[in-house]
């Protein structure tokens, strides 16, 4: 039988509750736990699949081709393990579900309520992952703050589940907000009090409460949390605002928060947790011997979690080059003839991002086209490979009007189209080609040469594809197929032989990356780019330009 973590939130949202639930995860796996983290959303939304990033951020795909959370990236980042469909659950999951078998006729003519309908389906899918016996230890995390309307199903949720469940087999962590009053020279803990309050009124009462702090908590304003807050004062953990989130594993360990979890779940304490791989990790992150800058070309700059993936995976491939990424962001609408050289010139590689639709993308053709002349390290994910293709079918292969026809239906050289199996697809939610799919790589390849072998799978996330109509002409001219789905011969890597590192792929190599295995595909551009650097300092790389713009 595996136990029970909960994590709620109070006071404020954005407080970090999917990184405290994975490097507390970390921790219990680091002792030789079996431990995976789950996250229940309020929202309505059947997933978030169908959310704008400017709502929700980044949507995140699983191997199974959930799209879920980004927190789950953040769990498969921390414990480099896979999470699946069941890992994310939303109430419009919830309520469809339900409705379902209401429809079947399966609640045999009774009035179908919140409770118990709703709050016993929330309650199968909370100990779904439990009870097939690999798990020792499942955490969920519950989304919002506690006293948000749409969140009181789960709370009820959890309450049943800590009233049928021994002691020793649930834990509840509350992570709360202290502000500190500058005005003041005080931390106030007021809010968490009635946080806690509020917390308790529905009947769930924390083990131990999570303090979010810029400043150290002392043993007075632990003490007052301890005895308004009616937990234990060594249950009151610091967490205070870290560097990088890499580090609250180590915050978290110094605060002792995995010894009194276990000690809540009544379990003989196994050896300290061994974090030796995390802190050379940490290492390297920290104090890194060089510097590159990377242009991250999107559309969604506003937002630091649209490309949440993407800037993590730098954040690992840096390390393991152990150099700093500084990541550059350059909004595409921004990019034009006029403007590409100013904004790009300083760079040392070029990411084009994933996204949808047509705002943004001639700017992001001129910058591909930029990096493509420039022997510029260039790196294309899904969308941003797609665009290659259309700057390379318009300046080399001359075909002015290459485009896709996601952008423009009516296109007579539709070098990106949509995939055959998407033509009838008529729904929105969860209809994209999603999830994992093997590629073929061809040797002496830049693609072979990153990955090392021939077969890799990875993951998916679009409906439009590289029209094999058009590839004898693109292999003919120098930009080459590297990588194929053996399955139906969908085009998943393309790259250009006469580049020093020219790679776009139809996938999204972002969402295998994690700490313990960083992408090659990023390790790889990151290595290019350090190259690039040590290149442009010395002089070289103006030469190369400047050969190439005389040809
Ligand atoms: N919009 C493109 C497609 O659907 C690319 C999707 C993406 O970048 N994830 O094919």
């Amino acid at each position: 039988m595996a136990k029970y973590i909960f994590v709620t939130g109070g006071v404020t949202s954005s407080l970090g509750k999917g990184i405290i639930a994975a490097s507390l995860a970390k921790l219990l796996q680091a002792r030789g736990f079996k431990v995976t983290i789950q996250k229940f959303d309020p929202y309505i939304n059947v997933d978030p699949g169908t959310l704008n990033p400017y709502e929700h951020g980044e949507c995140y795909v699983t191997e199974d081709g959930a799209e879920t959370d980004l927190d789950l990236g953040h769990y498969e980042r921390f414990l480099n393990i896979y999470t699946s469909q069941a890992n994310n659950v939303t109430t419009g999951r919830i309520y469809q579900t339900v409705i379902n078998k209401e429809r079947a006729g399966d609640f045999l003519g009774k009035t179908v309520q919140v409770v118990p309908h709703i709050t016993d389906e929330i309650k199968r899918r909370m100990m779904l992952l439990g009870n097939d016996g690999n798990y020792d230890i499942v955490i969920t995390e519950i989304g919002g703050t506690v006293g948000d309307i749409e969140s009181l199903p789960f709370i009820e949720a959890v309450r049943q589940i800590q009233w049928e469940l021994p002691g020793g087999d649930v834990c509840v962590i509350h992570l709360t907000l202290i502000p500190y009053l500058k005005a003041a020279k005080e931390l106030k803990t007021k809010p968490t009090q009635h946080s806690v309050k509020m917390l308790s009124e529905t009947g769930v009462h924390p083990d131990i409460i999570v303090c979010r702090t810029e400043e150290p908590l002392n043993n007075d304003i632990k003490r007052k949390i301890a005895l308004f807050c009616n937990v234990k004062p060594e249950a009151v953990i610091e967490a205070m605002d870290a560097s990088t989130i890499y580090e609250v594993p180590l915050t978290m360990l110094h605060e002792k928060l995995d010894i009194i979890c276990l000690r809540k779940l009544n379990t003989t304490l196994v050896p300290e947790a061994d974090l030796r791989n995390w802190k050379s990790f940490l290492e390297k992150l920290k104090y890194p011997k060089s510097k590159v800058s990377i242009g991250l070309i999107g559309k969604y700059m506003e937002l630091q979690d649209a490309y949440k993936s993407i800037l993590e995976s730098f954040i690992h491939a840096g390390a393991m080059n152990e150099v700093k990424v500084q990541v550059i962001d350059v909004h595409s609408e921004d990019l034009n003839k006029h403007t590409v050289k100013e904004k790009l010139e300083q760079l040392d590689g070029l990411l084009v991002a994933p996204g949808f639709g047509k705002r943004g993308i001639e700017g992001k053709i001129i910058a591909v086209q930029y990096a493509r002349e420039n022997n510029l390290p260039f790196f294309g994910i899904c969308l941003g490979m797609q665009m290659a293709v259309i700057e390379f079918a318009r300046n080399i292969l001359g075909i002015e009007k290459a485009h896709s026809t996601e952008m423009d239906a009516q296109t007579c050289n539709p070098v990106i189209d949509m995939m055959q199996e998407q033509k009838k697809i008529k729904q929105m939610g969860g209809t994209m080609r999603l999830g994992a799919y093997t590629c073929e790589i061809k040797k002496g390849t830049l693609a072979y040469d990153i990955y090392d072998k021939t077969i890799i799978s990875e993951r998916h996330r679009h409906r439009f594809e590289f029209n094999n109509d058009y590839l004898e002409q693109f292999e003919a001219n120098g930009m080459i197929a590297s990588g194929i789905n053996p399955d139906n011969n969908l085009v998943e890597i393309i790259e250009a032989k006469d580049h020093p590192f020219f790679i776009g792929v139809q996938y999204h190599p972002e969402l295998k990356s994690t700490v313990e295995s960083p992408a090659p595909l990023f390790v790889h551009f990151i290595a290019a780019a350090k190259n690039y650097n040590e290149q442009r300092s010395s002089g070289k790389v103006t030469a190369l330009q400047t050969e190439m713009q005389s040809a």
